[in-house]
């Protein structure tokens, strides 16, 4: 297992608390020179960048939504004038108006150098033939993974999402050792090379995953399918875009990029940090960025976070999977599901299909909750008593896990439909 920068990556944890410190003093300066919004933030709680004297002084500062970076849309949260801005980003705007970002050349270099960090992490190495299947454009995934994997060594294929039988063809041809894509797209293209029949014909060994939530039982699905090892990664356009942590070859979590970003774990609902190692919203402040630095972003994110040691020699701290983000989240007859839960009920079960839909909708003043699987061709083609027996086992399982009863819809195998990005599980058809 290599290190890539064992001087950060290993750092002891007193010295890293240490140049945390002295980032996030220059951070809150920067902002508070050089953007309104920070200094008005700062000035309404009647904070100075001096009244940050320890780490824990973070609390005390103000956290920026999504909300914020709307407001100021464009380029109102910048701290870099444009003439040193090389290029802006933006989010895939899931949820709504995007957020926008910018860089400066050293945005850029850090930027490589963390996604370089993370690719190496999951075991990435010069020989490598890396097929960038994230979409290229405003979204951070695809030139992150490309700054970063050339940094690594690796040799760059810049695909991009979509066009299916030409990145079989090319990862054929070239020989593609390692796959960036999303968790669905990858698994979709697992699916489209099993039906090839020619397995012989791959020499995939690696995949990068990320961007959207990755059930321990979807990796399971994906790595059924073709021979590789997955790895989950995780970043968002307000910090930094991929590149803020990943797994490492002990997949026990996902290394934060600690020296480059603060993580707190917060109460969604008290703001108040919640004890290490339980679940949470994740907070992240980042304290090396020139152009886009951002202070205490609520990410919506949920997940825990541990500071122990991890096996690979790393004292950076890990993040568990992201259980869901809470504006994913729905609430029927009154219970919060994360689509996350219905996805680990579904793929535990024997004869489902890794595909799946929940369409809500409103019957009078009830909520009605369906969930469409794809199941096995055998099951489908088989006896009717049988899938209907299969049915209510899945409406059973769904029930007791969720504590709500959904309408249970088996449909063919590959009619629902494939995505080449993220995944979109939940239409809410709900007038509001
Ligand atoms: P959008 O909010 O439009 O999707 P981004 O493209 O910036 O914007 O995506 C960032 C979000 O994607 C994160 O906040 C998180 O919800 C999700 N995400 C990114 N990586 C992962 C991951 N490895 N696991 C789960 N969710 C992830
Ligand atoms: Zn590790």
């Amino acid at each position: 297992m290599s290190i890539w920068d064992a001087s950060h990556e290993t750092m002891d944890r007193e010295r890293l608390r240490a140049l945390q410190l002295e980032r996030l003093q220059a951070t809150v300066a920067r902002l508070y020179e050089r953007v309104p919004h920070y200094r008005e933030r700062l000035a309404a709680l009647g904070a100075e960048p001096a009244d940050v004297r320890a780490l824990d002084d973070l609390r005390r500062l103000p956290f920026t939504t999504k909300a914020d970076f709307r407001d100021r849309y464009p380029y109102g949260l910048f701290a870099s004038p444009l003439a040193d801005v090389v290029e802006v980003h933006s989010s895939s705007g899931t949820t709504g108006k995007p957020v926008v970002a910018g860089f400066t050349r050293r945005d850029l270099d850090t930027w490589a150098e963390l996604v370089c960090r993370v690719a190496v992490m999951a075991g990435v190495q010069a020989d490598d033939v890396a097929q960038v299947s994230f979409g290229y454009g405003m979204f951070t995934g695809g030139f992150g993974l490309h700054y970063g994997l050339q940094r690594a060594g690796a040799t760059v294929l810049p695909m991009s999402a979509g066009n299916t039988a030409r990145q079989l063809q090319f990862m054929q041809d070239f020989g593609t050792t390692v796959l960036v894509a999303t968790p669905s797209y990858a698994l979709y293209l697992a699916e489209s090379i099993q039906a090839l029949g020619a397995p012989d014909a791959f020499r995939l060994r690696l995949g990068l995953f990320g961007a959207e939530a990755c059930s321990e039982e979807m990796r399971r699905q994906i790595e059924s399918r073709i021979p590789i090892l997955a790895t989950d990664n995780y970043g968002l356009t307000e910090v930094m875009g991929p590149g803020v942590a990943g797994e490492c070859e002990c997949r026990a979590g996902m290394h934060v990029a600690e020296d480059h970003f603060v993580v707190e774990v917060v109460d969604p609902t008290t703001d108040q940090p919640v004890p290490e190692g339980e679940v949470g919203e994740l907070v992240f402040t980042s304290i090396t960025r020139e152009c886009s630095p951002v202070l205490r972003y609520r990410t919506r994110d949920l997940c825990s976070v541990t500071t122990e040691r991890c096996a690979c020699g790393r004292t950076l701290a890990r993040m568990g999977r992201i259980v869901g983000r809470t504006d994913d989240m729905f609430i029927i007859s009154g219970v919060n599901i994360f689509p996350s839960a219905v996805e680990r009920v579904l793929f535990a079960i024997e004869g489902i299909e890794p595909h799946y839909r929940i369409v809500l909708g409103r019957r009078g003043a009830l909520d009605t909750f369906e969930v469409q699987v794809e199941v096995s061709e055998a099951l489908f083609n088989g006896w009717m008593d049988d899938l209907r027996a299969f049915e209510r086992r899945v409406t059973e399982e769904l029930r007791s896990a969720l504590l709500v009863r959904p309408k249970v819809k088996l449909v063919e195998p590959g009619t629902l439909e494939r995505t080449e990005g993220k995944a979109r599980r939940v239409i809410d058809e709900r007038p509001r």
